[in-house]
C-alpha cells in the first residue's frame, strides 16, 4: 500500500481510556463522569485493538482520531480545560505512535481562552505530532467571527492545522425544541451552517488564506444554503461584515467530509464544492456513523472513477503530504 494510497478517515472519534479507567472504577476524571462520556455505546470502549479490527473490516487503513465533543468542556475554568485537553492529545499521540501506519491525531484545545488553544496546539503539532484540532461551532456562544479568535486562527495557519468543525452538545436547535432527536439531525446541519457564514461574513477567511478548516457532517447545509446566502449579500450591502466576496465564492475555501447517507445529498455536495473538497469521513464509533462507508462510495453509481479515487485517498494525500514534524 503506498502512502498515496491510504484511505483516511478524517470524522472518527475516540473515549480515551485514561477517562474511562477514571470514570468506571467510580473515580471522576477533572469533574467528568460516566455521563460526559456516552459510555452506553460500547463502541466508544473499545481500545486500539477493537477498533484496527473494525477499521480493517470497513477497510479502513487510517483513522484521523479525535476525542469525542464532550471533551471540549468550554464552560470550565480555562485552566481545567487546558489540562483535559493536553491529556486527550498525549493519549492521541501514544495512539499514533503505537500505530503509526493506521492512527493520526486531532485533539481538543481549550478554545475559551485562546492563549491557552495555541499553545496547546504549537505543543500537539510539534511535539506530540497530531495533525490538527477539533472544535465546536461555537465557544461559550462566541462565533469565530470574533476577534478574541485572531491568535487561534493566526496560528492554525502559520502552523497548517487541520481544523476539524464539529459540533458539541447542545446544538443551537436544543434552543427551539428538545423533541425528535431534531437537535442532532437538524442541529449539527445548523451549527455548521452558522459556522461557514460567521468566518466568511467574520472575514477569517480573507485574512488568513492559507487555513485549512474541514466542516463535519458535510457541510451541513451550506450546500443548500449558497443561494440565499448569496442573494442576502447582494441585496443588503450592510449586512457584509467584513466578506469581501459573494458568500459562495468560499466554499472551495473548505473542505467537507462525506457524511450524508444518499448518494443524493454526496451527489449535490460535490456538485456545489468539486469532488477535490471532499474528503472521506465516518463519523465513527457514533451510532449515526456511516454503515459500509468504503464500499458505499465506491459502489455508488453517482459518482465517476475519478470523484471516487478523489475522495478516498487523494485529497487527503494532498493534504497530509508533509510530515507534521517537519513543520515547524
Ligand atoms: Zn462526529
Amino acid at each position: 500500500m503506498t502512502s498515496a494510497a491510504r484511505i483516511i478517515d478524517v470524522h472518527a472519534h475516540v473515549t480515551p481510556q485514561r477517562f474511562q479507567r477514571a470514570v468506571l472504577s467510580g473515580s471522576d476524571w477533572f469533574g467528568m463522569t460516566p455521563a460526559d462520556g456516552e459510555l452506553g455505546n460500547i463502541r466508544n470502549r473499545w481500545g486500539p485493538a477493537q477498533r484496527l479490527e473494525a477499521m480493517d473490516e470497513a477497510l479502513v487503513d487510517v483513522q484521523l482520531v479525535s476525542p469525542t465533543d464532550c471533551f471540549y468542556q468550554y464552560g470550565r475554568e480555562p485552566s481545567v480545560t487546558a489540562r483535559i485537553a493536553a491529556e486527550c492529545n498525549d493519549e492521541v499521540a501514544a495512539m499514533v505512535r503505537d500505530h503509526p501506519t493506521r492512527f493520526m491525531g486531532l485533539g481538543p484545545l481549550p478554545m475559551q481562552d485562546p492563549d491557552l488553544a495555541v499553545a496547546e496546539m504549537e505543543r500537539g503539532l510539534r511535539q506530540l505530532g497530531l495533525s490538527g484540532f477539533m472544535i465546536d461551532d461555537h465557544v461559550n456562544g462566541l462565533t469565530y467571527d470574533h476577534d478574541l479568535f485572531d491568535p487561534f486562527w493566526a496560528a492554525a495557519e502559520a502552523l497548517r492545522a487541520f481544523v476539524f468543525v464539529h459540533q458539541g452538545a447542545p446544538t443551537s436547535v436544543t434552543y427551539r425544541t428538545q423533541k425528535y432527536f431534531l437537535l442532532n439531525t437538524v442541529g449539527n446541519l445548523v451549527d455548521r451552517t452558522l459556522t461557514y457564514g460567521c468566518l466568511v461574513y467574520g472575514g477569517v477567511l480573507d485574512k488568513y488564506p492559507a487555513l485549512t478548516v474541514c466542516l463535519a457532517h458535510a457541510g451541513g447545509y451550506v450546500p443548500y444554503a449558497m443561494d440565499r446566502m448569496d442573494q442576502g449579500w447582494r441585496m443588503r450591502p450592510e449586512s457584509r461584515g467584513r466578506s469581501r466576496e459573494l458568500p459562495s465564492s468560499y466554499l472551495r475555501r473548505f473542505y467537507y467530509d462525506t457524511v450524508t447517507y444518499t448518494d443524493r445529498n454526496l451527489r449535490m455536495l460535490i456538485d456545489v464544492v468539486g469532488a477535490d473538497r471532499v474528503v472521506f469521513g465516518t463519523d465513527w464509533p457514533a451510532p449515526m456513523a456511516v454503515a459500509q462507508p468504503v464500499r458505499r462510495i465506491r459502489s455508488s453509481t453517482a459518482l465517476t472513477e475519478e470523484e471516487r479515487r478523489s475522495i478516498l485517498t487523494d485529497n487527503t494525500a494532498g493534504i497530509f503530504t508533509t510530515s507534521r514534524t517537519t513543520r515547524t
